[in-house]
């Protein structure tokens, strides 16, 4: 085995990492080495599998079609979690796995991983609480059932564990949630379990990744595999943003392409092992004006469709989801008006609010990378087994799929542990304890953060967004302020979001396009109610200095954003066959 060339990281130390210079040398590096492993996917997945070889000493490149957490990595609950509702399925291994995760991630990355109390009201006429597939007589002993379920989930957690839940009267329940409906409403109960930044998470395992000598590009897809001797050993790969192709050679190559698993696969020709069953998950954004709710969640016990929703605090913001509906255009997920229409049901059946569409902020869809085993091949997306695999098929093409968000350290660990394997050496396991970037000498750093922020004058929500979101390395956004003061102003009135930030996602971690700002280094796109519409022109116009774009590139961007916004507003509204010529229209065409 090659141990990890030091090239990138000199070249690292003389540049930040992850600019778009960094990018460009990126890029004339995956055409000039052989690799240890190629990772195929800028998802958690492959991120953490980028991380996971690069900790141990391979030398890795990783290539992502878009930008990173473009996928489903952005499209998620955020929660970090075992999954209660796997425990009624006796599915212990999966929510074990994820508890122990969830440990991890709070060690790991304290200042993106957050505990979070979860409220769960049971109501007088509840059969199936948190999807129990029986029904008990009359509802009896339902308490004490959940009761246990939640003690088994509490022990399950081992050392990594939050706080023990307990049993909450009716008052307690609507204390943390005034406005439930309180009719046939009997007690609940509180748990703990943690919640994160999906994106930034992903943006994070990426720049630790970086940081242990990764080669690493957005914007660039494996469009064919490179063969000897019937032996996968490397892939073409083309930039997006300039047509190029690049030869990339690496002795293991690892498709982490979440729900695109098949068809990469497919690309060698053969017929793939890997069958996907995407499943489709629908989040309303809501302003917490609009809900009142402390810093619990609230869980709703049950749907028709056996399902749980959750409805979680988000900044000043709520999220609620989510639907589990079969599949679609994997490449433009939408929200259709009846995946609106059945959130806002049980939602105000749940609260007396009597929400309308006009007061939801924004949507944001995904598809779970389900796999189906040939034994589940007709059973329900909901009912699908969010385990992972790691799986090889005759040329040595390695596919991980499946899992969550939450497993994704375990997912990468199992997968290296197979290279390993293959080379001959010994597996270790050096994520275990590896703190993402960040997270160095937290929470002191976070103590100098606040006082640095406050003495730049940055409003209290600001400091706690940017802690939150880069940890230590926020310090860098506030070195951008202290050389220019202007930078510290808000992007967008009731968001904690500054102008800093722009320049921070374009030198710090490769922000090519308007989309990447708006909707991922930052989560503007899901939280402004113009979902960014009425800033687009001046982030366009900070990011043109920074990458040297002409104006008619910089407005072609910006039209496209535009256009992509209202294709997202109409979906919602429309019935999707009416808007093919909308919908399809894509950023990525102006570049
Ligand atoms: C609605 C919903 C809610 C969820 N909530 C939670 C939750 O609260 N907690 C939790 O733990 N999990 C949750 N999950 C699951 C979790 O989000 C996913 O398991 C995880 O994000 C999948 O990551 P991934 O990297 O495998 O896939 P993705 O994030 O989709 O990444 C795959 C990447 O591969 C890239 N790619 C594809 N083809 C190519 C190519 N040819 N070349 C280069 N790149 C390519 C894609 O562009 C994509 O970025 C949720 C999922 C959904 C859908």
């Amino acid at each position: 085995m090659k141990v990890c060339a030091s090239a990138n990281n000199l070249f690292a130390g003389i540049m930040q990492p992850l600019s778009s210079t960094v990018r460009k040398h990126n890029l004339s590096e995956l055409g000039s080495s052989r690799f240890d492993v190629l990772v195929i996917g800028g998802g958690i997945t492959g991120a953490g599998v980028a991380l996971d070889a690069a900790a141990r000493g391979y030398k890795v490149a990783l290539v992502e079609k878009e930008d990173f957490a473009s996928g489903t990595s952005s499209k998620s609950t955020k929660l970090v979690h075992g999954g209660i509702r796997y425990l009624p399925n006796f599915d212990f291994a999966l929510v074990h796995e994820g508890l122990v995760e969830r440990g991890i991630l709070l060690q790991n990355a304290p200042f993106l991983v957050h505990p979070l109390a979860f409220v769960l009201p049971i109501y007088h006429g509840d059969r199936h609480p948190v999807g129990m597939p029986f029904t008990t007589p009359g509802g009896i002993g339902l308490s004490m059932i959940l009761d246990i379920g939640l003690w088994i989930y509490d022990l399950m957690a081992g050392k990594g564990g939050i706080k023990h839940h307990s049993h909450l009267s009716r008052q307690a329940v609507l204390r943390y949630a005034p406005d439930l409906i309180s009719e046939q409403l009997k007690d609940g109960f509180v748990y703990y379990d943690a919640q994160t930044h999906d994106a930034r998470l992903t943006m994070a395992v990426i720049r630790t990744a970086a940081q242990y000598g990764a080669t690493i590009t957005n914007y660039t897809e494996v469009t064919s595999f490179l063969m000897e001797n019937e032996r996968i050993c490397g892939a073409w790969v083309r930039d997006a943003l300039n047509g190029e192709e690049v030869c990339v050679q690496a002795r293991h190559v690892i498709n982490a392409t979440g729900v695109f698993s098949e068809r990469v696969e497919a690309l060698e020709g053969g017929t793939p092992q890997v069958q996907v069953e995407p499943s489709k998950g629908v989040h309303l954004v809501l302003s917490r004006e609009d809900i009142r709710l402390t810093d619990a969640a609230i869980v709703l016990p049950e749907t028709e469709d056996k399902r749980i929703l959750f409805l979680v605090p988000w900044g000043s913001r709520v999220i609620f989801g989510t639907t589990d509906t079969g599949s679609g255009d994997l490449d433009h997920p939408g929200a259709s008006p009846e995946d609106v229409a059945y959130l806002l049901k049980y939602l105000n059946r749940y609260f007396s609010l009597n929400l309308t569409r006009e007061q939801i902020v924004s949507t944001y869809v995904g598809y779970r990378p389900l796999f189906k085993p040939s034994a589940q091949a007709h059973r329900s997306t909901a009912r699908l087994s969010r385990t992972h695999a790691v799986l090889q098929n005759a040329s040595g093409l390695v596919t991980i799929v499946g899992g969550k968000l939450t497993t994704y350290r375990r997912m990468a660990q199992d997968t290296v542990d197979l290279l390993n394997r293959r080379d001959g050496t010994k597996p270790r396991h050096p994520t275990m304890t590896l703190p993402l970037e960040g997270s160095a000498a937290w929470p002191e750093a976070q103590v100098e953060l606040e006082q640095r922020g406050t003495a730049l004058c940055l409003r209290a929500e600001t400091i706690s967004h940017l802690a939150n979101s880069y940890g230590s390395e926020a310090q860098k956004v506030l070195d951008l302020i202290e050389g220019d003061a202007s930078l510290a102003r808000p992007l967008v009135a009731d968001l904690p979001y500054i102008y800093a930030e722009i320049i921070a996602a374009c030198r710090y971690e490769m922000a090519m396009t308007l989309y990447d700002v708006l909707a991922r280094r930052t989560s503007i796109m899901l939280e402004d109610r113009q979902r960014g519409l009425g800033i687009v022109e001046e982030v366009a116009a900070c990011m043109a200095q920074e990458h040297d774009w002409s104006r008619a590139q910089q407005m072609a961007l910006v039209e496209a954003y535009r256009a992509d916004i209202q294709g997202q507003l109409a979906s919602e509204t429309v019935p999707l066959a009416t808007l093919e010529g909308i919908v399809n229209l894509s950023i990525r065409d102006e570049i």
